[in-house]
């Protein structure tokens, strides 16, 4: 058994910051590359627990859980179809979300959508309250934490924050979650904790980070748990033609090995089964070293979970995005578990 990262999923309003907190996770981890650095993958970005420590520091540093998972894995797309359409187990494929909201324009249709798709999962998540450096008065310290940039700021901007904040909390009430800032939350177990950021300066994103690593360890650490050697199971996110290579499958392994070679089975646009044998597993190739070479692709003989790629293979031009990816085995009838999995889904398709 092995510990895997936990798959993280950004959902909320549009314009209310996704992009910018992703890219703002990624640009700054990236720049603390030689602390570790992260793993590109199809779809996703990994980012290795040394690296979360190094930016993190104290605030981590009471957790156990940091030990145990490799990192946080976040899926590169931001948005509710992605969220929706990419399951596992009956569930999203998300382990844990961040729930995306501009401070100071509230809750809109995409987040109470986003917050529903949440609650039907039992999606373990944060909310994150954006946009924070543009409340009238405030002072932005780049990358500073939330609470030592909030510290810093004039009463009148304190308070002013704490109005909007409390309109959040007002609201998910409403919605039937208790909630606090962050740092006022007594139990994590029964209130939902809302972290003011900037996801433009970088304030406030080193409690994200501590924050999800820590609803992990309360929450996770069993789901976590992997069999490296047993048949991989994913989800296709995309389907791409790609030169010299043909019809590809972009996709996230949750769950046991992937090799080349390996018969899987998918879901076509009947929701009828597709089998095909895997030529090639890929992965970009590292940034350095795609500006020397023509390829994009780093070919491999093997992924454990959690992972994303692409696949090369043939008969794929039917098969849809959100559809589960299942390595045959023969002690297992994987061509009914996946039927009986897309029978329950409802909601996949529903694009923004
Ligand atoms: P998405 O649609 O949810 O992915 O939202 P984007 O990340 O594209 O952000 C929408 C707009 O808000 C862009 O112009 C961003 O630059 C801006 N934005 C995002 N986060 C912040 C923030 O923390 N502060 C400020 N001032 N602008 C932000």
């Amino acid at each position: 058994m092995k510990i895997r990262s936990p798959i993280v999923s950004v959902l909320g309003h549009v314009d209310h910051g996704k992009t910018t907190l992703l890219d703002y996770i990624r640009g700054s981890t990236i720049a603390d590359k030689e602390a570790g650095g992260i793993t590109q993958h199809i779809g996703a970005t990994e980012i290795p627990n040394d690296t979360i420590e190094e930016i993190c520091g104290n605030f981590i540093s009471r957790l156990t859980i940091k030990d145990l998972i490799p990192g946080l894995f976040f899926i590169d797309t931001p948005g509710h179809a992605a969220f929706t359409s990419l399951r596992k187990r009956g569930g999203a494929l998300a382990d844990l979300a961040i729930l995306i909201v501009d401070i100071n324009d509230g809750f809109k249709p995409q987040t109470y959508e986003a917050l529903n798709i949440l609650k039907m999962y039992k999606t373990p998540f944060i909310v994150v309250a954006n946009k924070i450096d543009r409340i009238f008065g405030w002072e932005t310290h780049e990358g500073a934490s939330f609470s030592e940039s909030f510290n810093q700021q004039a009463q009148s901007v304190k308070q002013e924050l704490d109005l909007k904040l409390y309109e959040l909390v007002g609201t998910l009430h409403k919605e039937g979650f208790q909630s606090e800032r962050f740092d006022r939350v007594s139990n994590f177990a029964s209130q939902i904790s809302i972290i003011p950021i900037s996801a433009r300066s970088g304030e406030g994103i080193i409690e994200v980070l501590a924050m999800l690593l820590g609803l992990a360890q309360e929450y996770l650490t069993e789901q976590l748990e992997i069999n490296e050697d047993a048949p991989a199971k994913g989800t296709i996110l995309e389907i791409k033609e790609e030169v010299g290579l043909g019809l590809t499958v972009d996709s996230i392994i949750y769950d046991g090995v992937l090799r080349t070679n390996d018969e899987i089975a998918l879901i076509n646009s009947s929701n009828e089964v597709v089998t095909t044998k895997i030529r090639s597993i890929l992965r970009p190739l590292p940034l350095e070293e795609m500006r020397d070479s023509k390829k994009k692709f780093r070919k491999l003989d093997e992924v454990v979970a959690a992972a994303g790629i692409k696949i090369a293979a043939p008969n794929l031009d039917d098969v849809v995005s959100g559809s589960p990816l299942r390595v045959l085995s023969e002690e297992e009838d994987v061509e009914e578990q996946l039927l009986k999995e897309i029978e329950d889904i409802t909601i996949n398709t529903e694009d923004e």
